[in-house]
């Protein structure tokens, strides 16, 4: 079974006391094919280049801004990132969260996914989409959804506009991300006991829009909430989905591993 991680941080400080053991010996033992790597602030570009750069064929790098980085972005940034992009597979991630509006708000966060969703649409790369939402105020997916379909034209490359990270919404959202061309990114979210919603709404959408990703260090699967997660835990994550789905794993890894290469223009 070989499974693609579509969306990891892989530089985050919790690898470094393994990550190349982690990278060398342990993924592609436990049939990881790739790892989309994403670098979404400043300080991430060049170490998301250099990482993938090492690993070249197995780490793919992703670039752009976090919401939450909104208020520091500077245009000096924005000349460099420019410059950076042409080296990335795809934007992000980017979007909207409103749960850390105390640190960007609205308009600095609307201003800065514009901005975004231009660069990508200039260099024809897909758009890696990261959204949260505060309780049951579902208006971010709103904002979002309608910034896209005024700044935003998906690559004439690409049979994908990009992928809705970390899905976790109902099926109204589902169907309006894959409306605008984007897939499901599904995480160790999909797990929990409690998000019954998303396991039904993703069963409503069906497999051939989904792609699996880890968000490592972050969001470990059931049986390993709390501990570091890595793009191994993969693994665990497709059976989990696949049992759901009522499809064998092998063609959940084979459908989720072609996704993810399109998306990110990969071969
Ligand atoms: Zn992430």
């Amino acid at each position: 079974m070989q499974l693609f991680d579509s969306h990891a941080h892989l530089t985050d400080p919790a690898f470094n006391s393994d990550r190349k053991t982690l990278i060398e010996n342990v993924l592609p033992q436990d049939g990881i094919a790739g790892v989309a790597e994403i670098g979404c602030s400043p300080e991430e570009w060049q170490e998301t280049l250099t990482l993938a750069d090492e690993y070249r064929g197995f780490i793919f790098p992703v670039l752009g801004v976090h919401p939450e980085n909104a208020s520091k972005f500077t245009a000096a940034q924005e000349t460099l990132l420019s410059t950076l992009i042409q080296r990335a597979c795809a934007v992000g991630e980017i979007g909207l969260d409103y749960t850390c509006l105390e640190v960007a708000d609205k308009d600095l966060q609307q201003h800065l996914f514009m901005q975004m969703l231009r660069l990508a649409s200039l260099h024809e790369k897909t758009a890696v989409l990261h959204v949260r939402r505060t309780a049951e105020d579902y208006s971010v997916y709103d904002d979002t959804f309608a910034l896209l379909k005024q700044y935003f034209t998906a690559p004439k490359k690409r049979p994908y506009a990009g992928v809705l990270h970390c899905f976790c919404a109902r099926y109204e959202e589902a169907e309006k991300a894959l409306d605008e061309g984007f897939l499901l990114g599904i995480n160790g979210c999909f797990t929990y006991k409690k998000n019954e919603y998303i396991r039904e709404a993703v069963k409503k959408a069906g497999p051939s829009y989904l792609v699996l990703e880890t968000d490592c260090p972050y969001l470990s699967p059931q049986g390993k909430r709390g501990q570091r997660n890595d793009p191994s835990n993969l693994a665990l994550l497709a059976p989990f989905v696949a049992d759901y789905l009522g499809v064998e794993p092998e063609t959940l890894a084979e459908i989720t591993t072609r996704n993810t290469k399109a998306l990110y223009g990969l071969e």
